[in-house]
């Protein structure tokens, strides 16, 4: 496939504004301009878009929820917070080729009527974010942001905002309240940001690599867009793959590459002769898959059937010298420090689900723990005020429905099934 996310990761310094225009860049933008708005939002419905960050919901649709009165103020926020655990994908295209992310943020903020526009990046990635203000810097001095840009009369600034480095802030309405100044807690939804977002106006969200896609779905066509991988959730995907593989690393392949054609050709297998345990498919919230499941196209819909999620794309894949009690117990402490304290179930919930596994990870465990964490599960699940609460949950139940029988092992034997200690 030809690449369209990566595709000047490997020409020498992409990232300034010259070498871009060089290779191509901006002349989406500057056929976008001479489009109406409307027709915009249809080419980026028509091409099938689902956003990158985890809920897959068409981005086209989301654009087109926004009020058409040009009176009212609206916004555009890229996430690019990438805090889910094993996900780098977003800092490959920022730290590269963040031309790439502008233009397409400029093409939506033209497309919806937006005149300005944030970048929410964690404080950690400061390369990231100095690569982002010195392209912006460019892209002024060049006339694609500031006023009347490129004679076409539409007016965008944009600035990055750089955030304190909590998950929490890459769910939207969390995002907001961050830039708004905020403790980063996420809103009662309705009001949807789309008609109520950032300063109570209307907003659009999207995260780097769905707004990455933008500038390919002007240039080449909806329709080839969207004959890229499956039907119903096409395009390219960045799959970031970390975990015991030969070749960890980005790779750009079209949506619904299965995790066997990832793992074995793409990444050159496994690291060591130790088989395939499982497999993480969309960041640490999404439940594993196991080696039945290898076959397994990776994608929005082929994923949910299978019980787990694409999410953020974040494959982290397990050899049988992995502990799933102890995986568990990590990924679960990670999620109830993150917890954000609004509601209950998660903010109590998510540090008992941590207290229990870390004691039957040290031997400690009692008789009845499984069936504790069941139950905390269930009491968690659904009750929470957003999903982060669930995504710790549907990591531990993926982790008890396939690996029952360590976590009983470890409680029995006061000791660890895999290594013996
Ligand atoms: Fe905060 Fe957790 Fe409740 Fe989300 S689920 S609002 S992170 S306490």
């Amino acid at each position: 496939m030809e690449k369209i996310l990566l595709k000047n990761l490997d020409k020498p310094d992409a990232h300034k504004i010259e070498n871009y225009i060089q290779y191509g860049g901006y002349k989406a933008f500057e056929s976008a301009l001479k489009l109406k708005p409307d027709n915009i939002i249809q080419m980026v419905k028509d091409s099938g878009l689902r956003g990158r960050g985890g809920a897959g919901f068409s981005t086209g649709l989301k654009w087109s929820f926004i009020p058409k009165d040009p009176t009212i103020a609206k916004y555009l926020c890229c996430n690019a917070d990438e805090g889910e655990p094993g996900t780098f994908k977003d800092r490959g295209i920022i730290d590269n080729d963040p031309h790439l992310l502008i233009e397409g943020m400029a093409i939506a903020c033209y497309a919806i009527g937006a005149s300005n526009a944030y970048i929410y990046i964690r404080g950690e990635f400061a390369f990231g974010a100095n690569r982002l203000d010195a392209a912006i810097k460019e892209a002024y001095a060049k006339g694609y942001l500031g006023k009347n840009i490129q004679g076409s009369g539409f007016n965008l600034n944009m600035y990055v905002h750089r955030g304190f480095g909590a998950y929490i802030c890459g769910e939207e309405t969390a995002l907001l309240e961050s830039i708004e100044g905020y403790r980063a807690q996420p809103r009662k939804k309705p009001p949807f940001p789309a008609l109520a977002g950032l300063y109570g106006k209307p907003t659009v969200i999207n995260n780097v690599e769905t707004l990455s896609c933008i500038p390919a779905i002007i240039e080449k066509g909806p329709e080839w867009f969207s004959k890229i991988g499956p039907e119903k959730s096409p395009g390219p995907k960045i799959y970031c793959v970390s975990g015991h593989v030969k070749r960890p690393g980005l790779y750009e392949l079209p949506m619904g590459t299965t995790a066997r054609d990832l793992i074995y050709n793409h990444c050159g297998g496994m690291l060591t002769d130790k088989p395939l345990k499982a497999v993480i498919p969309g960041g640490v919230s999404a439940p594993m898959l196991t080696p039945k499941d290898l076959d397994t196209p990776l994608d929005f819909d082929s994923l949910a059937a299978k019980g787990s999620m694409l999410g953020s794309g974040a494959v982290v894949v397990m050899d049988e010298s992995t502990c799933m009690v102890k995986t568990a117990y990590i990924v679960n402490r990670f999620f109830s420090h993150e917890s954000c304290g609004k509601c209950t179930p998660c903010r109590d919930g998510t540090p008992w689900l941590t207290n229990v596994l870390r004691r039957i990870e040290h031997g400690e465990g009692k008789p009845g723990d499984v069936e504790l964490l069941e139950s905390l599960c269930t009491n968690i699940f659904g009750r929470t005020f957003c999903p982060l609460g669930d995504g710790a949950v549907m990591a531990l139940r993926g982790a008890l429905k396939n690996f029952r029988e360590e976590f009983q092992y470890h409680i029995d034997h006061k000791r660890c099934m895999v290594s013996g200690r």
